[in-house]
């Protein structure tokens, strides 16, 4: 899991982090040993990310003087504290992964749904996941490899994420009278759900394991960034209309990667 965060002020493009969450600065940080700056033409502002693999990286535009980065980082100390604790649980959990056993079921609260699966081994070498009545889910093929599994069960979430999520965002939308230009659903490891300049929400399949009011939470909350691209007073006020608590949503989402299965965080990163 990445954590990211935009560092100087307004950011544009973000959204509902799986990960990453603003907060006040709390207790004394610890030491912070390094980090790798990369210079990118595209960025605006400075980010930080922080994942298992990479450490901590600064994203910094062409002409950022680098100089300021240690300054920079002593201003997110209470930030950095919490990305290296998820970084860690994360390596505990990498470290447990090989336990991770395929799901006998997989409950979709997003959506009510709740599907008992099957594992049938048959000569192909590929994996397919096929609905039965009954809301069976059977999955045919070269069953004893966990990792064909895991991907066919990712292109199987991805169907119910386009079958569902899109026509929930597009009826929401049209119920609380938003102008919605294009959405689209797919499998991202760091965020909810995000906004584009041009109107095109982007939603996570993951949305399908949180609770409804939540899933519907992200997408309320996309949808004032139609109106408002910042997250500044104006679209907060515009969400609390739509959502009165959003406040105590905002804080169960921080939390809300503890419903995603273990099986899907493990696996491939190309479904
Ligand atoms: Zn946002």
């Amino acid at each position: 899991m990445t954590a990211a965060e935009d560092v100087a002020g307004a950011a544009f493009r973000h959204c509902g982090e799986l990960a990453a969450s603003r907060g006040r600065e709390e207790e004394a940080p610890a030491f912070w040993p390094g980090y790798r700056v990369r210079k990118s033409p595209r960025a605006r502002q400075v980010r930080l990310t922080m994942s298992l693999r990479d450490g901590l990286v600064v994203v910094v535009p062409r002409r950022f003087d680098v100089r300021r980065i240690p300054d920079l980082l002593q201003t997110r100390k209470a930030w950095l504290e919490r990305a290296a604790g998820r970084v860690e649980e994360e390596r505990k959990n990498r470290e447990t992964q090989a336990e991770v056993t395929l799901p006998g079921r997989i409950s979709l609260p997003g959506i009510g749904q709740e599907w008992a699966l099957y594992y049938r081994a048959t000569d192909s070498r590929r994996v397919m996941a096929a609905e039965r009545a009954g809301n069976r889910l059977v999955l045919f093929g070269d069953t004893g490899r966990s990792e064909s599994c895991r991907a066919a069960l990712g292109r199987w979430l991805n169907r119910k994420g386009h079958e569902h999520l899109e026509p929930q965002l597009v009826s929401l939308a049209a119920e609380r009278g938003f102008a919605l230009s294009r959405v689209v659903v797919k499998s991202q490891r760091t965020r909810w759900a995000s906004c584009s300049r041009r109107g095109t929400i982007s939603l996570n399949v993951r949305l399908l394991f949180l609770p409804e009011d939540l899933a519907r939470h992200v997408l309320i909350h996309e949808l004032c960034h139609t109106v408002h691209m910042d997250h500044s007073r104006e679209f907060r006020a515009l969400l609390e209309r739509h959502d009165p608590d959003c406040k105590e949503n905002r804080r169960k989402l921080r939390e809300a990667w503890r419903h995603l299965p273990a099986w899907l965080d493990s696996r491939p990163r190309s479904w």
